[in-house]
């Protein structure tokens, strides 16, 4: 991008677009911590994370959650909606760690019983600190039912991305969401990535966020990279279901078994009970008829008996 921003923050750019209710946001390689104390940069940070951010509004809108965003338009930058930035930080968490953990004590890692949502006042000379629903209301920076719709979104995102993440290997710790106004009503907006989302892997919970920066964990470029592998450059993912069911001609124990029981029971309205298996899988693949083959190919060589067993597979997307 060139020429002058109309509004330079610490990780983007606000550029004017073609149409006066849209912005270019070029994502830049500084990054800050700790409101703004610590600075650097990481290498390519600005294109990973337009095509992460991409990759999760995506996402978001084809579950149908409303957002400013438009289209990427080159590696640094995306076309999006104009808002008006709601001075709130929607803070949502899964797994203790960061702030939390200082504040009340609790371990990094430990699993919270149920998400939390949190709102912080975004202002850096205040340090954007943590404010509840009576302070939002006396600052008059959202009314009661707009914070329930953030609330409610909040959870929404959470499960969406816990789900797709999950299935790309990836924990989702916890993450900030910043909302606008527009004509249209409230959008999500800003950026999700590495530098707002803690990402674990799932496997060995190592830390693939910018907690690598803040503590100077080193390799934080490589964790960038590999979130961006597994959101962008990886294969989609399916969910498949086999099931497996024995051939009419087979007899059928354990169907029988329960039938004669619901009989025994004075059941009469039953008449013939079969038990079959559902195998439900997770799995990358080309397209659906790349993993209906693959799948078949597996019901075939493990899944399923074809001297006793007939099985049928369905293959969906996943989140
Ligand atoms: N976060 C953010 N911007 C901020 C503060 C927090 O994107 O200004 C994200 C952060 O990356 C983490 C989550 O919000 O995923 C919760 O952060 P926390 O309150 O634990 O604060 P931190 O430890 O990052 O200072």
């Amino acid at each position: 991008m060139t020429g002058e921003p109309l509004y330079e923050g610490k990780a983007k750019k606000i550029f004017p677009a073609d149409r006066a209710d849209e912005y270019l946001v070029y994502f830049k390689d500084d990054a800050t911590a700790f409101n703004g104390a610590k600075k650097g940069t990481i290498e390519s940070k600005g294109q990973l994370n337009n095509a992460i951010s991409a990759a999760f509004f995506e996402l978001l809108a084809q579950a149908g959650v409303k957002t400013h965003f438009i289209r990427q338009v080159d590696a640094n930058t995306s076309l999006v909606k104009k808002v008006a930035i709601i001075p709130l930080e929607v803070v949502v968490r899964n797994i203790a760690a960061g702030s939390l953990s200082q504040r009340l004590g609790w371990p990094e890692g430990q699993t919270l019983a149920t998400p939390i949502v949190e709102f912080y006042y975004k202002d850096d000379a205040l340090g954007d600190p943590l404010i509840n629903n009576a302070h939002i209301a006396a600052l008059g920076v959202a009314t009661p039912s707009e914070l329930a719709h953030l609330e409610a979104e909040g959870l929404k995102i959470n499960r969406i991305l816990t789900a797709y993440l999950l299935a790309r290997g990836l924990k989702l710790v916890d993450f900030k969401l910043e909302f606008g106004r527009t004509g249209d009503g409230i959008v999500l907006a800003d950026e999700i990535s590495p530098d707002t989302c803690r990402l674990w892997d799932a496997q060995t919970n190592e830390k693939l966020d910018k907690d690598r920066f803040r503590r100077d964990l080193g390799g934080v470029e490589a964790a960038y990279q590999e979130i961006y592998r597994r959101l962008v450059l990886a294969k989609p993912i399916y969910k498949a279901k086999v099931a497996v069911r024995l051939k009419e001609s087979v007899l059928d124990p354990q169907g029988e078994a329960i039938l004669r029981a619901l009989q025994s029971q004075g059941e009469s309205g039953y008449k013939a009970i079969r038990v079959g298996k559902l195998i439900e899988l997770v799995l990358e693949g080309d397209d659906l008829t790349d993993v209906q083959k693959k799948v078949a190919k597996l019901a075939d060589d493990l899944l399923a008996n074809p001297i006793m067993e007939t099985y049928a597979v369905t293959v969906e997307s996943f989140s």
